[in-house]
C-alpha cells in the first residue's frame, strides 16, 4: 500500500513548469518508474544489450554506437509501419486530447498529456527525416537526439499504458498507444526496457505462461480449485489437459490460475464447462493467454500469439475459446490475422450447445468467453438464480483492450444483468468507449511504480466512488486478468470498501448444476445471503 495519504496525492499541481518543455529534465522520482530488466531476461529473449542498470543512475551504459541504432531502427518503422509517420505527421495540436489521459489528470504533468507525449518523439522525427527540422531546427520543433531525450522516452512512454482513451476524442484518431509501441520497441533496440515486462515475456519463452510454472504444476493448481468447488457444490469436475481429439482448447490469462480474485473466475469457467458438458481441453504448454509482447515489440507479440494457434494445430482441435482478458484480445482481434493468420486449419466457430456461428470470429477462429456465456444465457441453456449474488452490488467497468479494441460493451452487461440483481454504471463519460484505465496495464502493474498508479488509476477510483456512494456498489466487475490485479490495489487505496471480481466468478455462484447440493457459499467461501446462520438458499 502507498504510504501517501489518498487526500496528499489529490494536491495535484496543474501549472506546467516554468521552463519550456524541452528544457526541463526528466526527474526519476521513486514511485513512478519501473526497473530496469534483468539481464538474464534479455538474453532469454535475445534482446542487446544485457547488463545491470536502472533508470536512475547516471550512466546508462548504453552501446557506443547507440545514437545509430536508434536513428536506424525509427527509418526501419517509418518505411513498415505507415500509421505511425501518418500519426507524427497530422496532430494539428489542436488539444482535444490533452486532459483525456488519466495519467495528466492523476499527476498533472504536461508531458503526460497525449499531444506532448508523442511531441517527445516527433521532435526527433523532425530533425532527422524532415527537410524543416532539419534546416530550422528547434526553430520547428526538433532537437537533437540525446541521453536525456532517451531517458525522457524511457520515463514516459513507461507512463503511458497503451490505453486508447486519448485516441477516441482525437479528430484524427491519432492513436497515441501505437505511438507509445514504437517507442518502446526503439528504446528496446539499445537495451533500455523494463523488468515487469520482459520477464514475464521470457518466463513465456521458457515455460509457456507469465509466472514461468512448469506444465505439471499447471495441472496441479486447476486440480486444487476442484476441491473447493466440490466443498461447495458437492459436484466433482474432471477437466482435461492435452487431450488430442477435444472439439475446444480453452486458453486463460495464467493470472486467472495463480491469483486472487482471477482464482474465483477460472472456478466458473470449470463449472459452466461442466455444466453444459462441453468437449473441451486445457493445455499445459499454452498455459498463458496474455500477451505482453504487445507492450516490448512486434516480434514477441507474434510469436507469444503463434504459441496458441500451434497447440491448437497439435491438438487438432476445432476452434479456441479464450478467458476474460485484455491484451490477449487486443492481439487477437488487431494484429493475429495480419500477424500469424489465417488460422485456416480450424474451423469457424459454432457453439456444440446452441449451434450459434460466431461470424465475427471466422478469421481468427478463436471466441471469447463473455460471448460464448452471453449466447448460452439468451438460448436458455443455463438455470441461473441471480439472488445468490443479491449479497453484491455490482458495476462493470470496461478493460481498455476489449472495450476500445473490440468494441465489446453489451455482452458482458447482458451476462452481468442474468446473473445478479443489482447492477449500476458508472457515469456516461467513464465507460464504454470512453472508459478510464486501471493505471497499470501495459505492463505497469509493479510496485515500485505504485505512487503513478494510484494516481494514473484515480479517474476511474473516483467514478466508482460514486458509485459506491450512490448505490452501495461493493463489487467492482471486469474481464481483464490485468484488472483483476491492479483494480484490486487501486481499491484498497482509494474505495477499500469494494472488490474486484471477474464475471464468471457471478455466473459460478448464480449457475443451478445438476444434482448439486443446495448451496450456502459463494466462491470465495462467503456465506450467501439468507443463509449466514446455516440452511438452504
Ligand atoms: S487530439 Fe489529435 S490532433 Fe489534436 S492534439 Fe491530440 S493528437 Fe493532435
Ligand atoms: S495512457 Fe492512454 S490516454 Fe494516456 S497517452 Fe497513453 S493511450 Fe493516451
Amino acid at each position: 500500500m502507498l504510504k501517501t495519504k489518498p487526500q496528499e496525492l489529490l494536491n495535484i499541481d496543474y501549472k506546467p513548469p516554468k521552463t519550456g518543455w524541452m528544457k526541463t529534465p526528466v526527474d526519476f522520482r521513486p514511485g513512478t518508474w519501473c526497473y530496469s530488466a534483468l539481464p538474464k531476461n534479455l538474453r532469454v529473449l535475445g534482446l542487446p544489450n544485457p547488463r545491470d542498470w536502472q533508470p536512475s543512475d547516471e550512466d546508462w551504459k548504453l552501446p557506443p554506437n547507440w545514437k545509430e541504432t536508434i536513428i536506424r531502427g525509427f527509418k526501419e518503422r517509418l518505411d513498415r509501419f505507415r500509421s505511425f509517420k501518418l500519426f507524427l505527421d497530422i496532430c494539428v495540436r489542436c488539444g482535444a486530447c490533452a486532459d483525456k489521459c488519466h495519467f495528466y489528470i492523476g499527476s498533472g504533468d504536461p508531458k503526460n498529456m497525449p499531444v506532448l507525449r508523442a511531441e517527445l518523439i516527433r521532435s526527433v522525427y523532425r530533425r532527422y527525416f524532415t527537410a524543416a527540422g532539419k534546416i530550422l531546427g528547434e526553430l520547428c520543433g526538433a532537437r537533437d537526439l540525446t541521453e536525456d531525450v532517451l531517458k525522457e522516452w524511457f520515463y514516459y512512454f513507461y507512463q503511458c499504458t497503451e490505453c486508447r482513451r486519448c485516441s477516441v476524442f482525437c479528430p484524427y484518431g491519432i492513436d497515441q498507444a501505437e505511438i507509445t509501441m514504437m517507442g518502446r520497441e526503439l528504446l528496446n533496440l539499445v537495451g533500455c526496457n523494463i523488468n515487469w515486462i520482459l520477464e514475464p515475456a521470457a518466463n513465456c519463452y521458457r515455460t509457456g505462461n507469465h509466472l514461468g510454472i512448469q506444465p505439471h504444476t499447471f495441472k496441479d493448481m486447476i486440480e486444487f480449485f476442484l476441491d473447493d468447488i466440490e466443498n461447495i457444490t458437492g459436484i466433482r469436475i474432471e477437466p482435461s489437459f492435452n487431450r488430442k481429439g477435444a472439439e475446444i482448447l480453452f486458453v486463460t490469462p495464467s493470472g486467472d490460475v495463480f491469483a486472487d480474485p482471477g482464482t474465483y473466475t477460472l472456478m466458473g469457467y470449470l463449472m459452466l464447462f461442466h455444466e453444459i458438458g462441453l468437449d473441451y481441453t486445457w493445455s499445459t504448454y499454452a498455459s498463458e493467454g496474455g500477451n505482453f509482447g504487445l507492450f516490448s515489440s512486434h516480434e514477441i507479440m507474434k510469436r507469444l500469439n503463434a504459441k496458441m494457434y500451434a497447440e491448437a494445430k497439435r491438438l487438432g482441435v476445432k476452434w479456441i475459446l479464450g478467458g476474460e482478458c485484455g491484451h490477449m484480445w487486443r492481439v487477437i482481434h488487431q494484429y493475429m490475422n495480419t500477424m500469424n493468420g489465417p488460422a485456416d486449419f480450424l474451423e469457424e466457430p459454432v457453439s456444440p450447445i446452441t449451434g450459434t456461428k460466431f461470424e465475427n470470429a471466422k478469421a481468427t477462429k478463436m471466441v471469447h468467453i463473455v460471448e460464448f456465456t452471453a449466447d448460452l444465457i439468451r438460448n436458455k441453456k443455463l438455470k441461473l438464480d441471480p439472488s445468490r449474488n443479491d449479497h453484491l452490488r455490482v458495476t462493470f467497468h470496461d478493460s481498455c483492450n476489449p472495450a476500445r479494441a473490440m468494441g465489446f460493451f453489451e455482452e458482458p452487461r447482458y451476462v452481468l444483468k442474468n446473473v445478479c440483481n443489482n447492477f449500476f454504471e458508472m457515469p456516461e463519460e467513464t465507460i464504454r468507449e470512453k472508459t478510464f484505465c486501471c493505471g497499470g496495464g501495459a505492463g505497469l502493474g509493479t510496485d515500485e511504480n505504485l505512487e503513478m498508479r494510484m494516481r494514473g488509476g484515480f479517474p476511474r477510483a473516483n467514478a466508482v466512488q460514486y458509485v459506491h456512494e450512490k448505490h452501495g456498489v461493493n463489487r467492482l466487475a471486469c474481464i481483464c486478468a490485468i484488472d483483476r490485479a491492479t483494480l484490486h490495489s487501486l481499491m484498497d487505496y482509494w474505495v477499500p470498501e469494494v472488490q474486484v471480481t471477474g464475471i464468471h466468478e457471478l455466473v459460478g455462484n448464480a449457475l443451478v448444476m445438476k444434482g448439486e447440493k443446495p448451496r450456502e457459499l459463494d466462491l470465495r467461501g462467503e456465506p450467501l445471503m439468507g443463509t449466514e446462520g446455516g440452511g438452504d438458499v
